[in-house]
């Protein structure tokens, strides 16, 4: 049976394409594309799916994947419509501050939920390999992170360049209280345990992330270009497939979804 789907923020730049790539896929049925009331008209999908009540897809649709790249008190408020008729739920929303975070994980204990604030193969292929990097190089290489994002973005730093850093840190040794994410005035030194994060924004920029090692004589870039949304759109559709069969349990990360 194809896998029902339900767009959240069906007109916004991330929830089009995704709705576009359902209604193109033979494996999936878009059931419903639901957007804010002013928005409605701003939709290029198929006129009898357009809503402005998720409560009212949801309800009719329980089956349903509910795939939402929206903002973080929306999402919230969408988890909770999902709660209360059983949905799974694929959300790529990032700028969810701890409390929010922890209100996913514990739904997901109830409900099936995949959360990632990258959803491109390429940049959770990285997320696996900095530890490696980081225990080969040793202590002495200095890490630091910067993230390029178009005008239009409302978080920062990148939910990415947010998990790169934890990830990072945690191969460190670092605690969160370890990272810095902006630097200004006279600073001094730089302190051998600290991870810089630096965001930059403007123009088209779809994603642009780079992990810098310092060590001495040397150093490496590592850098992530997306050059197009579709490829986080082609991981929320690949999640979406995946987690249309699953338990809930923990809150699941595209590295469940890539390494299944
Ligand atoms: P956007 O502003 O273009 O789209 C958001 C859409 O949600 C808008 O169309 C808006 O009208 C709609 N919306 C707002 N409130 C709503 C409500 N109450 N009901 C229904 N719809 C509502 O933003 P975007 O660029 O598509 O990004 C959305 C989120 O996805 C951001 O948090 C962004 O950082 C994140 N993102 C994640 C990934 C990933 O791979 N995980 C990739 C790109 C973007």
């Amino acid at each position: 049976m194809a896998v029902q789907v339900i767009v959240m923020g069906a007109a916004g730049r991330m929830g089009s394409i995704i709705g576009k790539l359902v209604q193109e896929d033979k494996d999936m049925e878009l059931v419903a594309a639901v957007e804010k009331e002013e928005s409605l008209s701003n939709i290029n999908l198929k006129p009898n799916l357009i809503t402005s009540s998720l409560d009212k897809a949801a309800s009719k649709y329980k089956e349903a994947v509910i795939i939402d790249f929206t903002y973080p008190e929306v999402t919230i408020n969408n988890v909770q419509v999902a709660l209360k008729y059983h949905n799974k739920m694929v959300i790529g929303t990032t700028g969810l501050n701890e409390e929010q975070m922890g209100f996913l994980e514990k739904s997901a204990a109830k409900i099936p939920i995949l959360w990632a604030p990258n959803m491109s193969v390429g940049i959770n292929v990285l997320f696996e390999l900095m530890p490696k990097i980081v225990e080969m190089l040793g202590e002495l290489y200095d890490v630091e992170i910067s993230e390029i994002h178009h005008k239009f973005k409302k978080d920062a730093p990148s939910g990415t360049a947010v998990k790169l850093a934890e990830i990072l840190a945690r191969a460190k040794g670092f605690g969160k209280e370890n990272l810095r994410y902006c630097r200004q005035g006279i600073i001094g030194e730089r302190p051998k345990n600290e991870i810089g994060v630096q965001s930059l924004r403007g123009g088209d920029v779809v994603g642009d992330h780079t992990i810098y090692f310092f060590g001495p004589g040397e150093r490496i870039e590592i850098t992530h270009r997306a050059h197009s949304r579709e490829t986080f759109a082609q991981g929320a559709v690949r999640a979406a497939k995946w987690i249309n069969d699953k338990r809930p349990g923990k809150l699941y990360s595209m590295k469940d979804v890539l390494l299944a």
